[in-house]
């Protein structure tokens, strides 16, 4: 027989399934909370317009489609890293920022993966409980062992900074720790100012090496400096930082692919020999990445006026989202004023992590038709002021 035959079926993605059961729905009620892709008002995918406006600069430019540097196109990693660093920081003019353009996120977190397999052997990557879905299979996938860490409170609804520190604190020394930029997916907690910096001492301490993933910078506050404000902070601190960037959400270039994998290291020898070793890893993957989602984010950054417009737009999308948590917050509070829903608006970023279970979410589905994610995750960009009763209600229902 065929080998083949024993091949088992894969359960769908826990948070991609949730799009294709929603799409399948015929629910005129039907609402879905589950992917984090933002959506206007109208619940529609939104293009940014200066993002139409570097694609028109892009076609009239009538540039060739031959292949990049397996590092990428220069002026988008420039780009990346003036916006991860800001442009005038001492790493940058001192050469020790090796920056290889990848597949958005998921692909440079893949290649870092990569890097760890080859050249950490032997280290755990420590990721927070919970922590997006994706991270066990990018990680286990290269062979590389992870643990959690304590992250999430289901007393508070918050930080368990307590039982982070402890678990980073008991980590092996030099082991990877996985930490999310801003706007921590699933739940929308970040560490404060002050918890950051003993995240950061404790790093040190432990020889630790920090990976951070920045999916959401802009998306938080709706300022890109504000959002970078953990990662700049650890490699003022003299830490050496691993960073995968993503222009998924900032952008609203899911589609396209945009990304890097940045390594702030102590010397500029150090970043040329850990490029090229960067490079090798992204030869066999996947050879060279994609050139358009590339120019448009470069020449949005590296344009005064539209960089300007592009900052207007991501406040106007951070914004958005921060109206409706306001707004659901609200309705919460009037339809069941005897619960503390105050974690609704001390969440930040697209998520919100409401302490709904596994069989509360399934009422949520299965009699109000709101698809969401099984841990009680919503995504806040799916929602918008005429949905927020109704998700309000069917909340109150599932938590009673
Ligand atoms: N990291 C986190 C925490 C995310 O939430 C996401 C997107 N959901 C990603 C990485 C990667 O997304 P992409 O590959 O589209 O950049």
């Amino acid at each position: 027989s065929s080998p083949f035959e024993q091949v088992e079926l894969q359960a769908p993605d826990p948070i991609l399934g949730v799009s294709e059961a929603f799409k399948a729905s015929k629910e005129p009620n039907k609402l879905n909370l589950g992917v984090g892709a933002y959506r206007t008002e109208e619940l529609k995918p939104y293009v940014l317009d200066v993002v139409r406006k570097a694609e028109k600069k892009i076609f009239e430019a009538k540039e060739n489609k031959e292949y990049l540097p397996i590092e990428g196109l220069d002026a988008f990693r420039k780009a990346t890293v003036d916006l991860l660093l800001g442009p005038s920081h001492p790493a940058i003019k001192e050469a020790r920022v090796a920056a290889l353009q990848s597949l958005s996120g998921t692909g440079s977190l893949r290649v870092g993966a990569g890097f760890i397999s080859r050249f950490l052997k032997g280290r755990t990557v420590y990721i927070s409980n919970p922590t997006w879905g994706n991270h066990r299979n990018i990680f286990g996938d290269e062979g590389v062992k992870w643990e959690y860490y304590r992250y999430y409170d289901p007393e508070t609804v918050g930080l368990d900074f307590k039982g982070m520190m402890e678990d980073i604190s008991a980590a092996p020394d030099g082991s990877i720790i996985l930490l999310h930029g801003c706007a921590h997916n699933p739940t929308g907690i970040d560490p404060n100012p002050e918890q950051w910096s003993q995240i950061a001492d404790l790093c040190i301490k432990k020889k630790h090496i920090p990976f951070f993933d920045v999916a959401y910078q802009g998306f938080a506050t709706g300022s890109l400096d504000a959002d970078a404000a953990a990662p700049r902070l650890f490699v003022d601190k003299g830490l050496e930082v691993m960073v995968s960037q993503s222009y998924s959400k900032n952008l609203g270039l899911y589609g396209e692919r945009v990304g890097a994998m940045v390594m702030i290291v102590g010397s500029k020898d150090v970043a040329e020999r850990v490029l090229s070793q960067l490079k090798r890893i992204a030869r066999a993957m996947y050879s060279n990445p994609p050139t358009y989602g590339a120019r448009i984010a470069a020449e949005i950054v590296n344009d005064a006026d539209m960089f300007g417009e592009w900052k207007t737009e991501m406040a106007g999308m951070a914004g958005r989202i921060n109206r409706v948590r306001g707004e659901l917050r609200a309705a919460l509070e009037s339809k069941y004023p005897g619960k503390d829903w105050s974690f609704v608006t001390s969440q930040i970023g697209m998520f919100s992590f409401t302490g709904l279970s596994p069989a509360q979410v399934d009422n949520m589905t299965k009699k109000w038709h709101i698809y969401m994610t099984k841990d009680g995750r919503i995504s806040l960009a799916g929602l918008n002021s005429a949905k927020v009763g109704y998700l309000a209600d069917a909340m109150v229902d599932s938590f009673k």
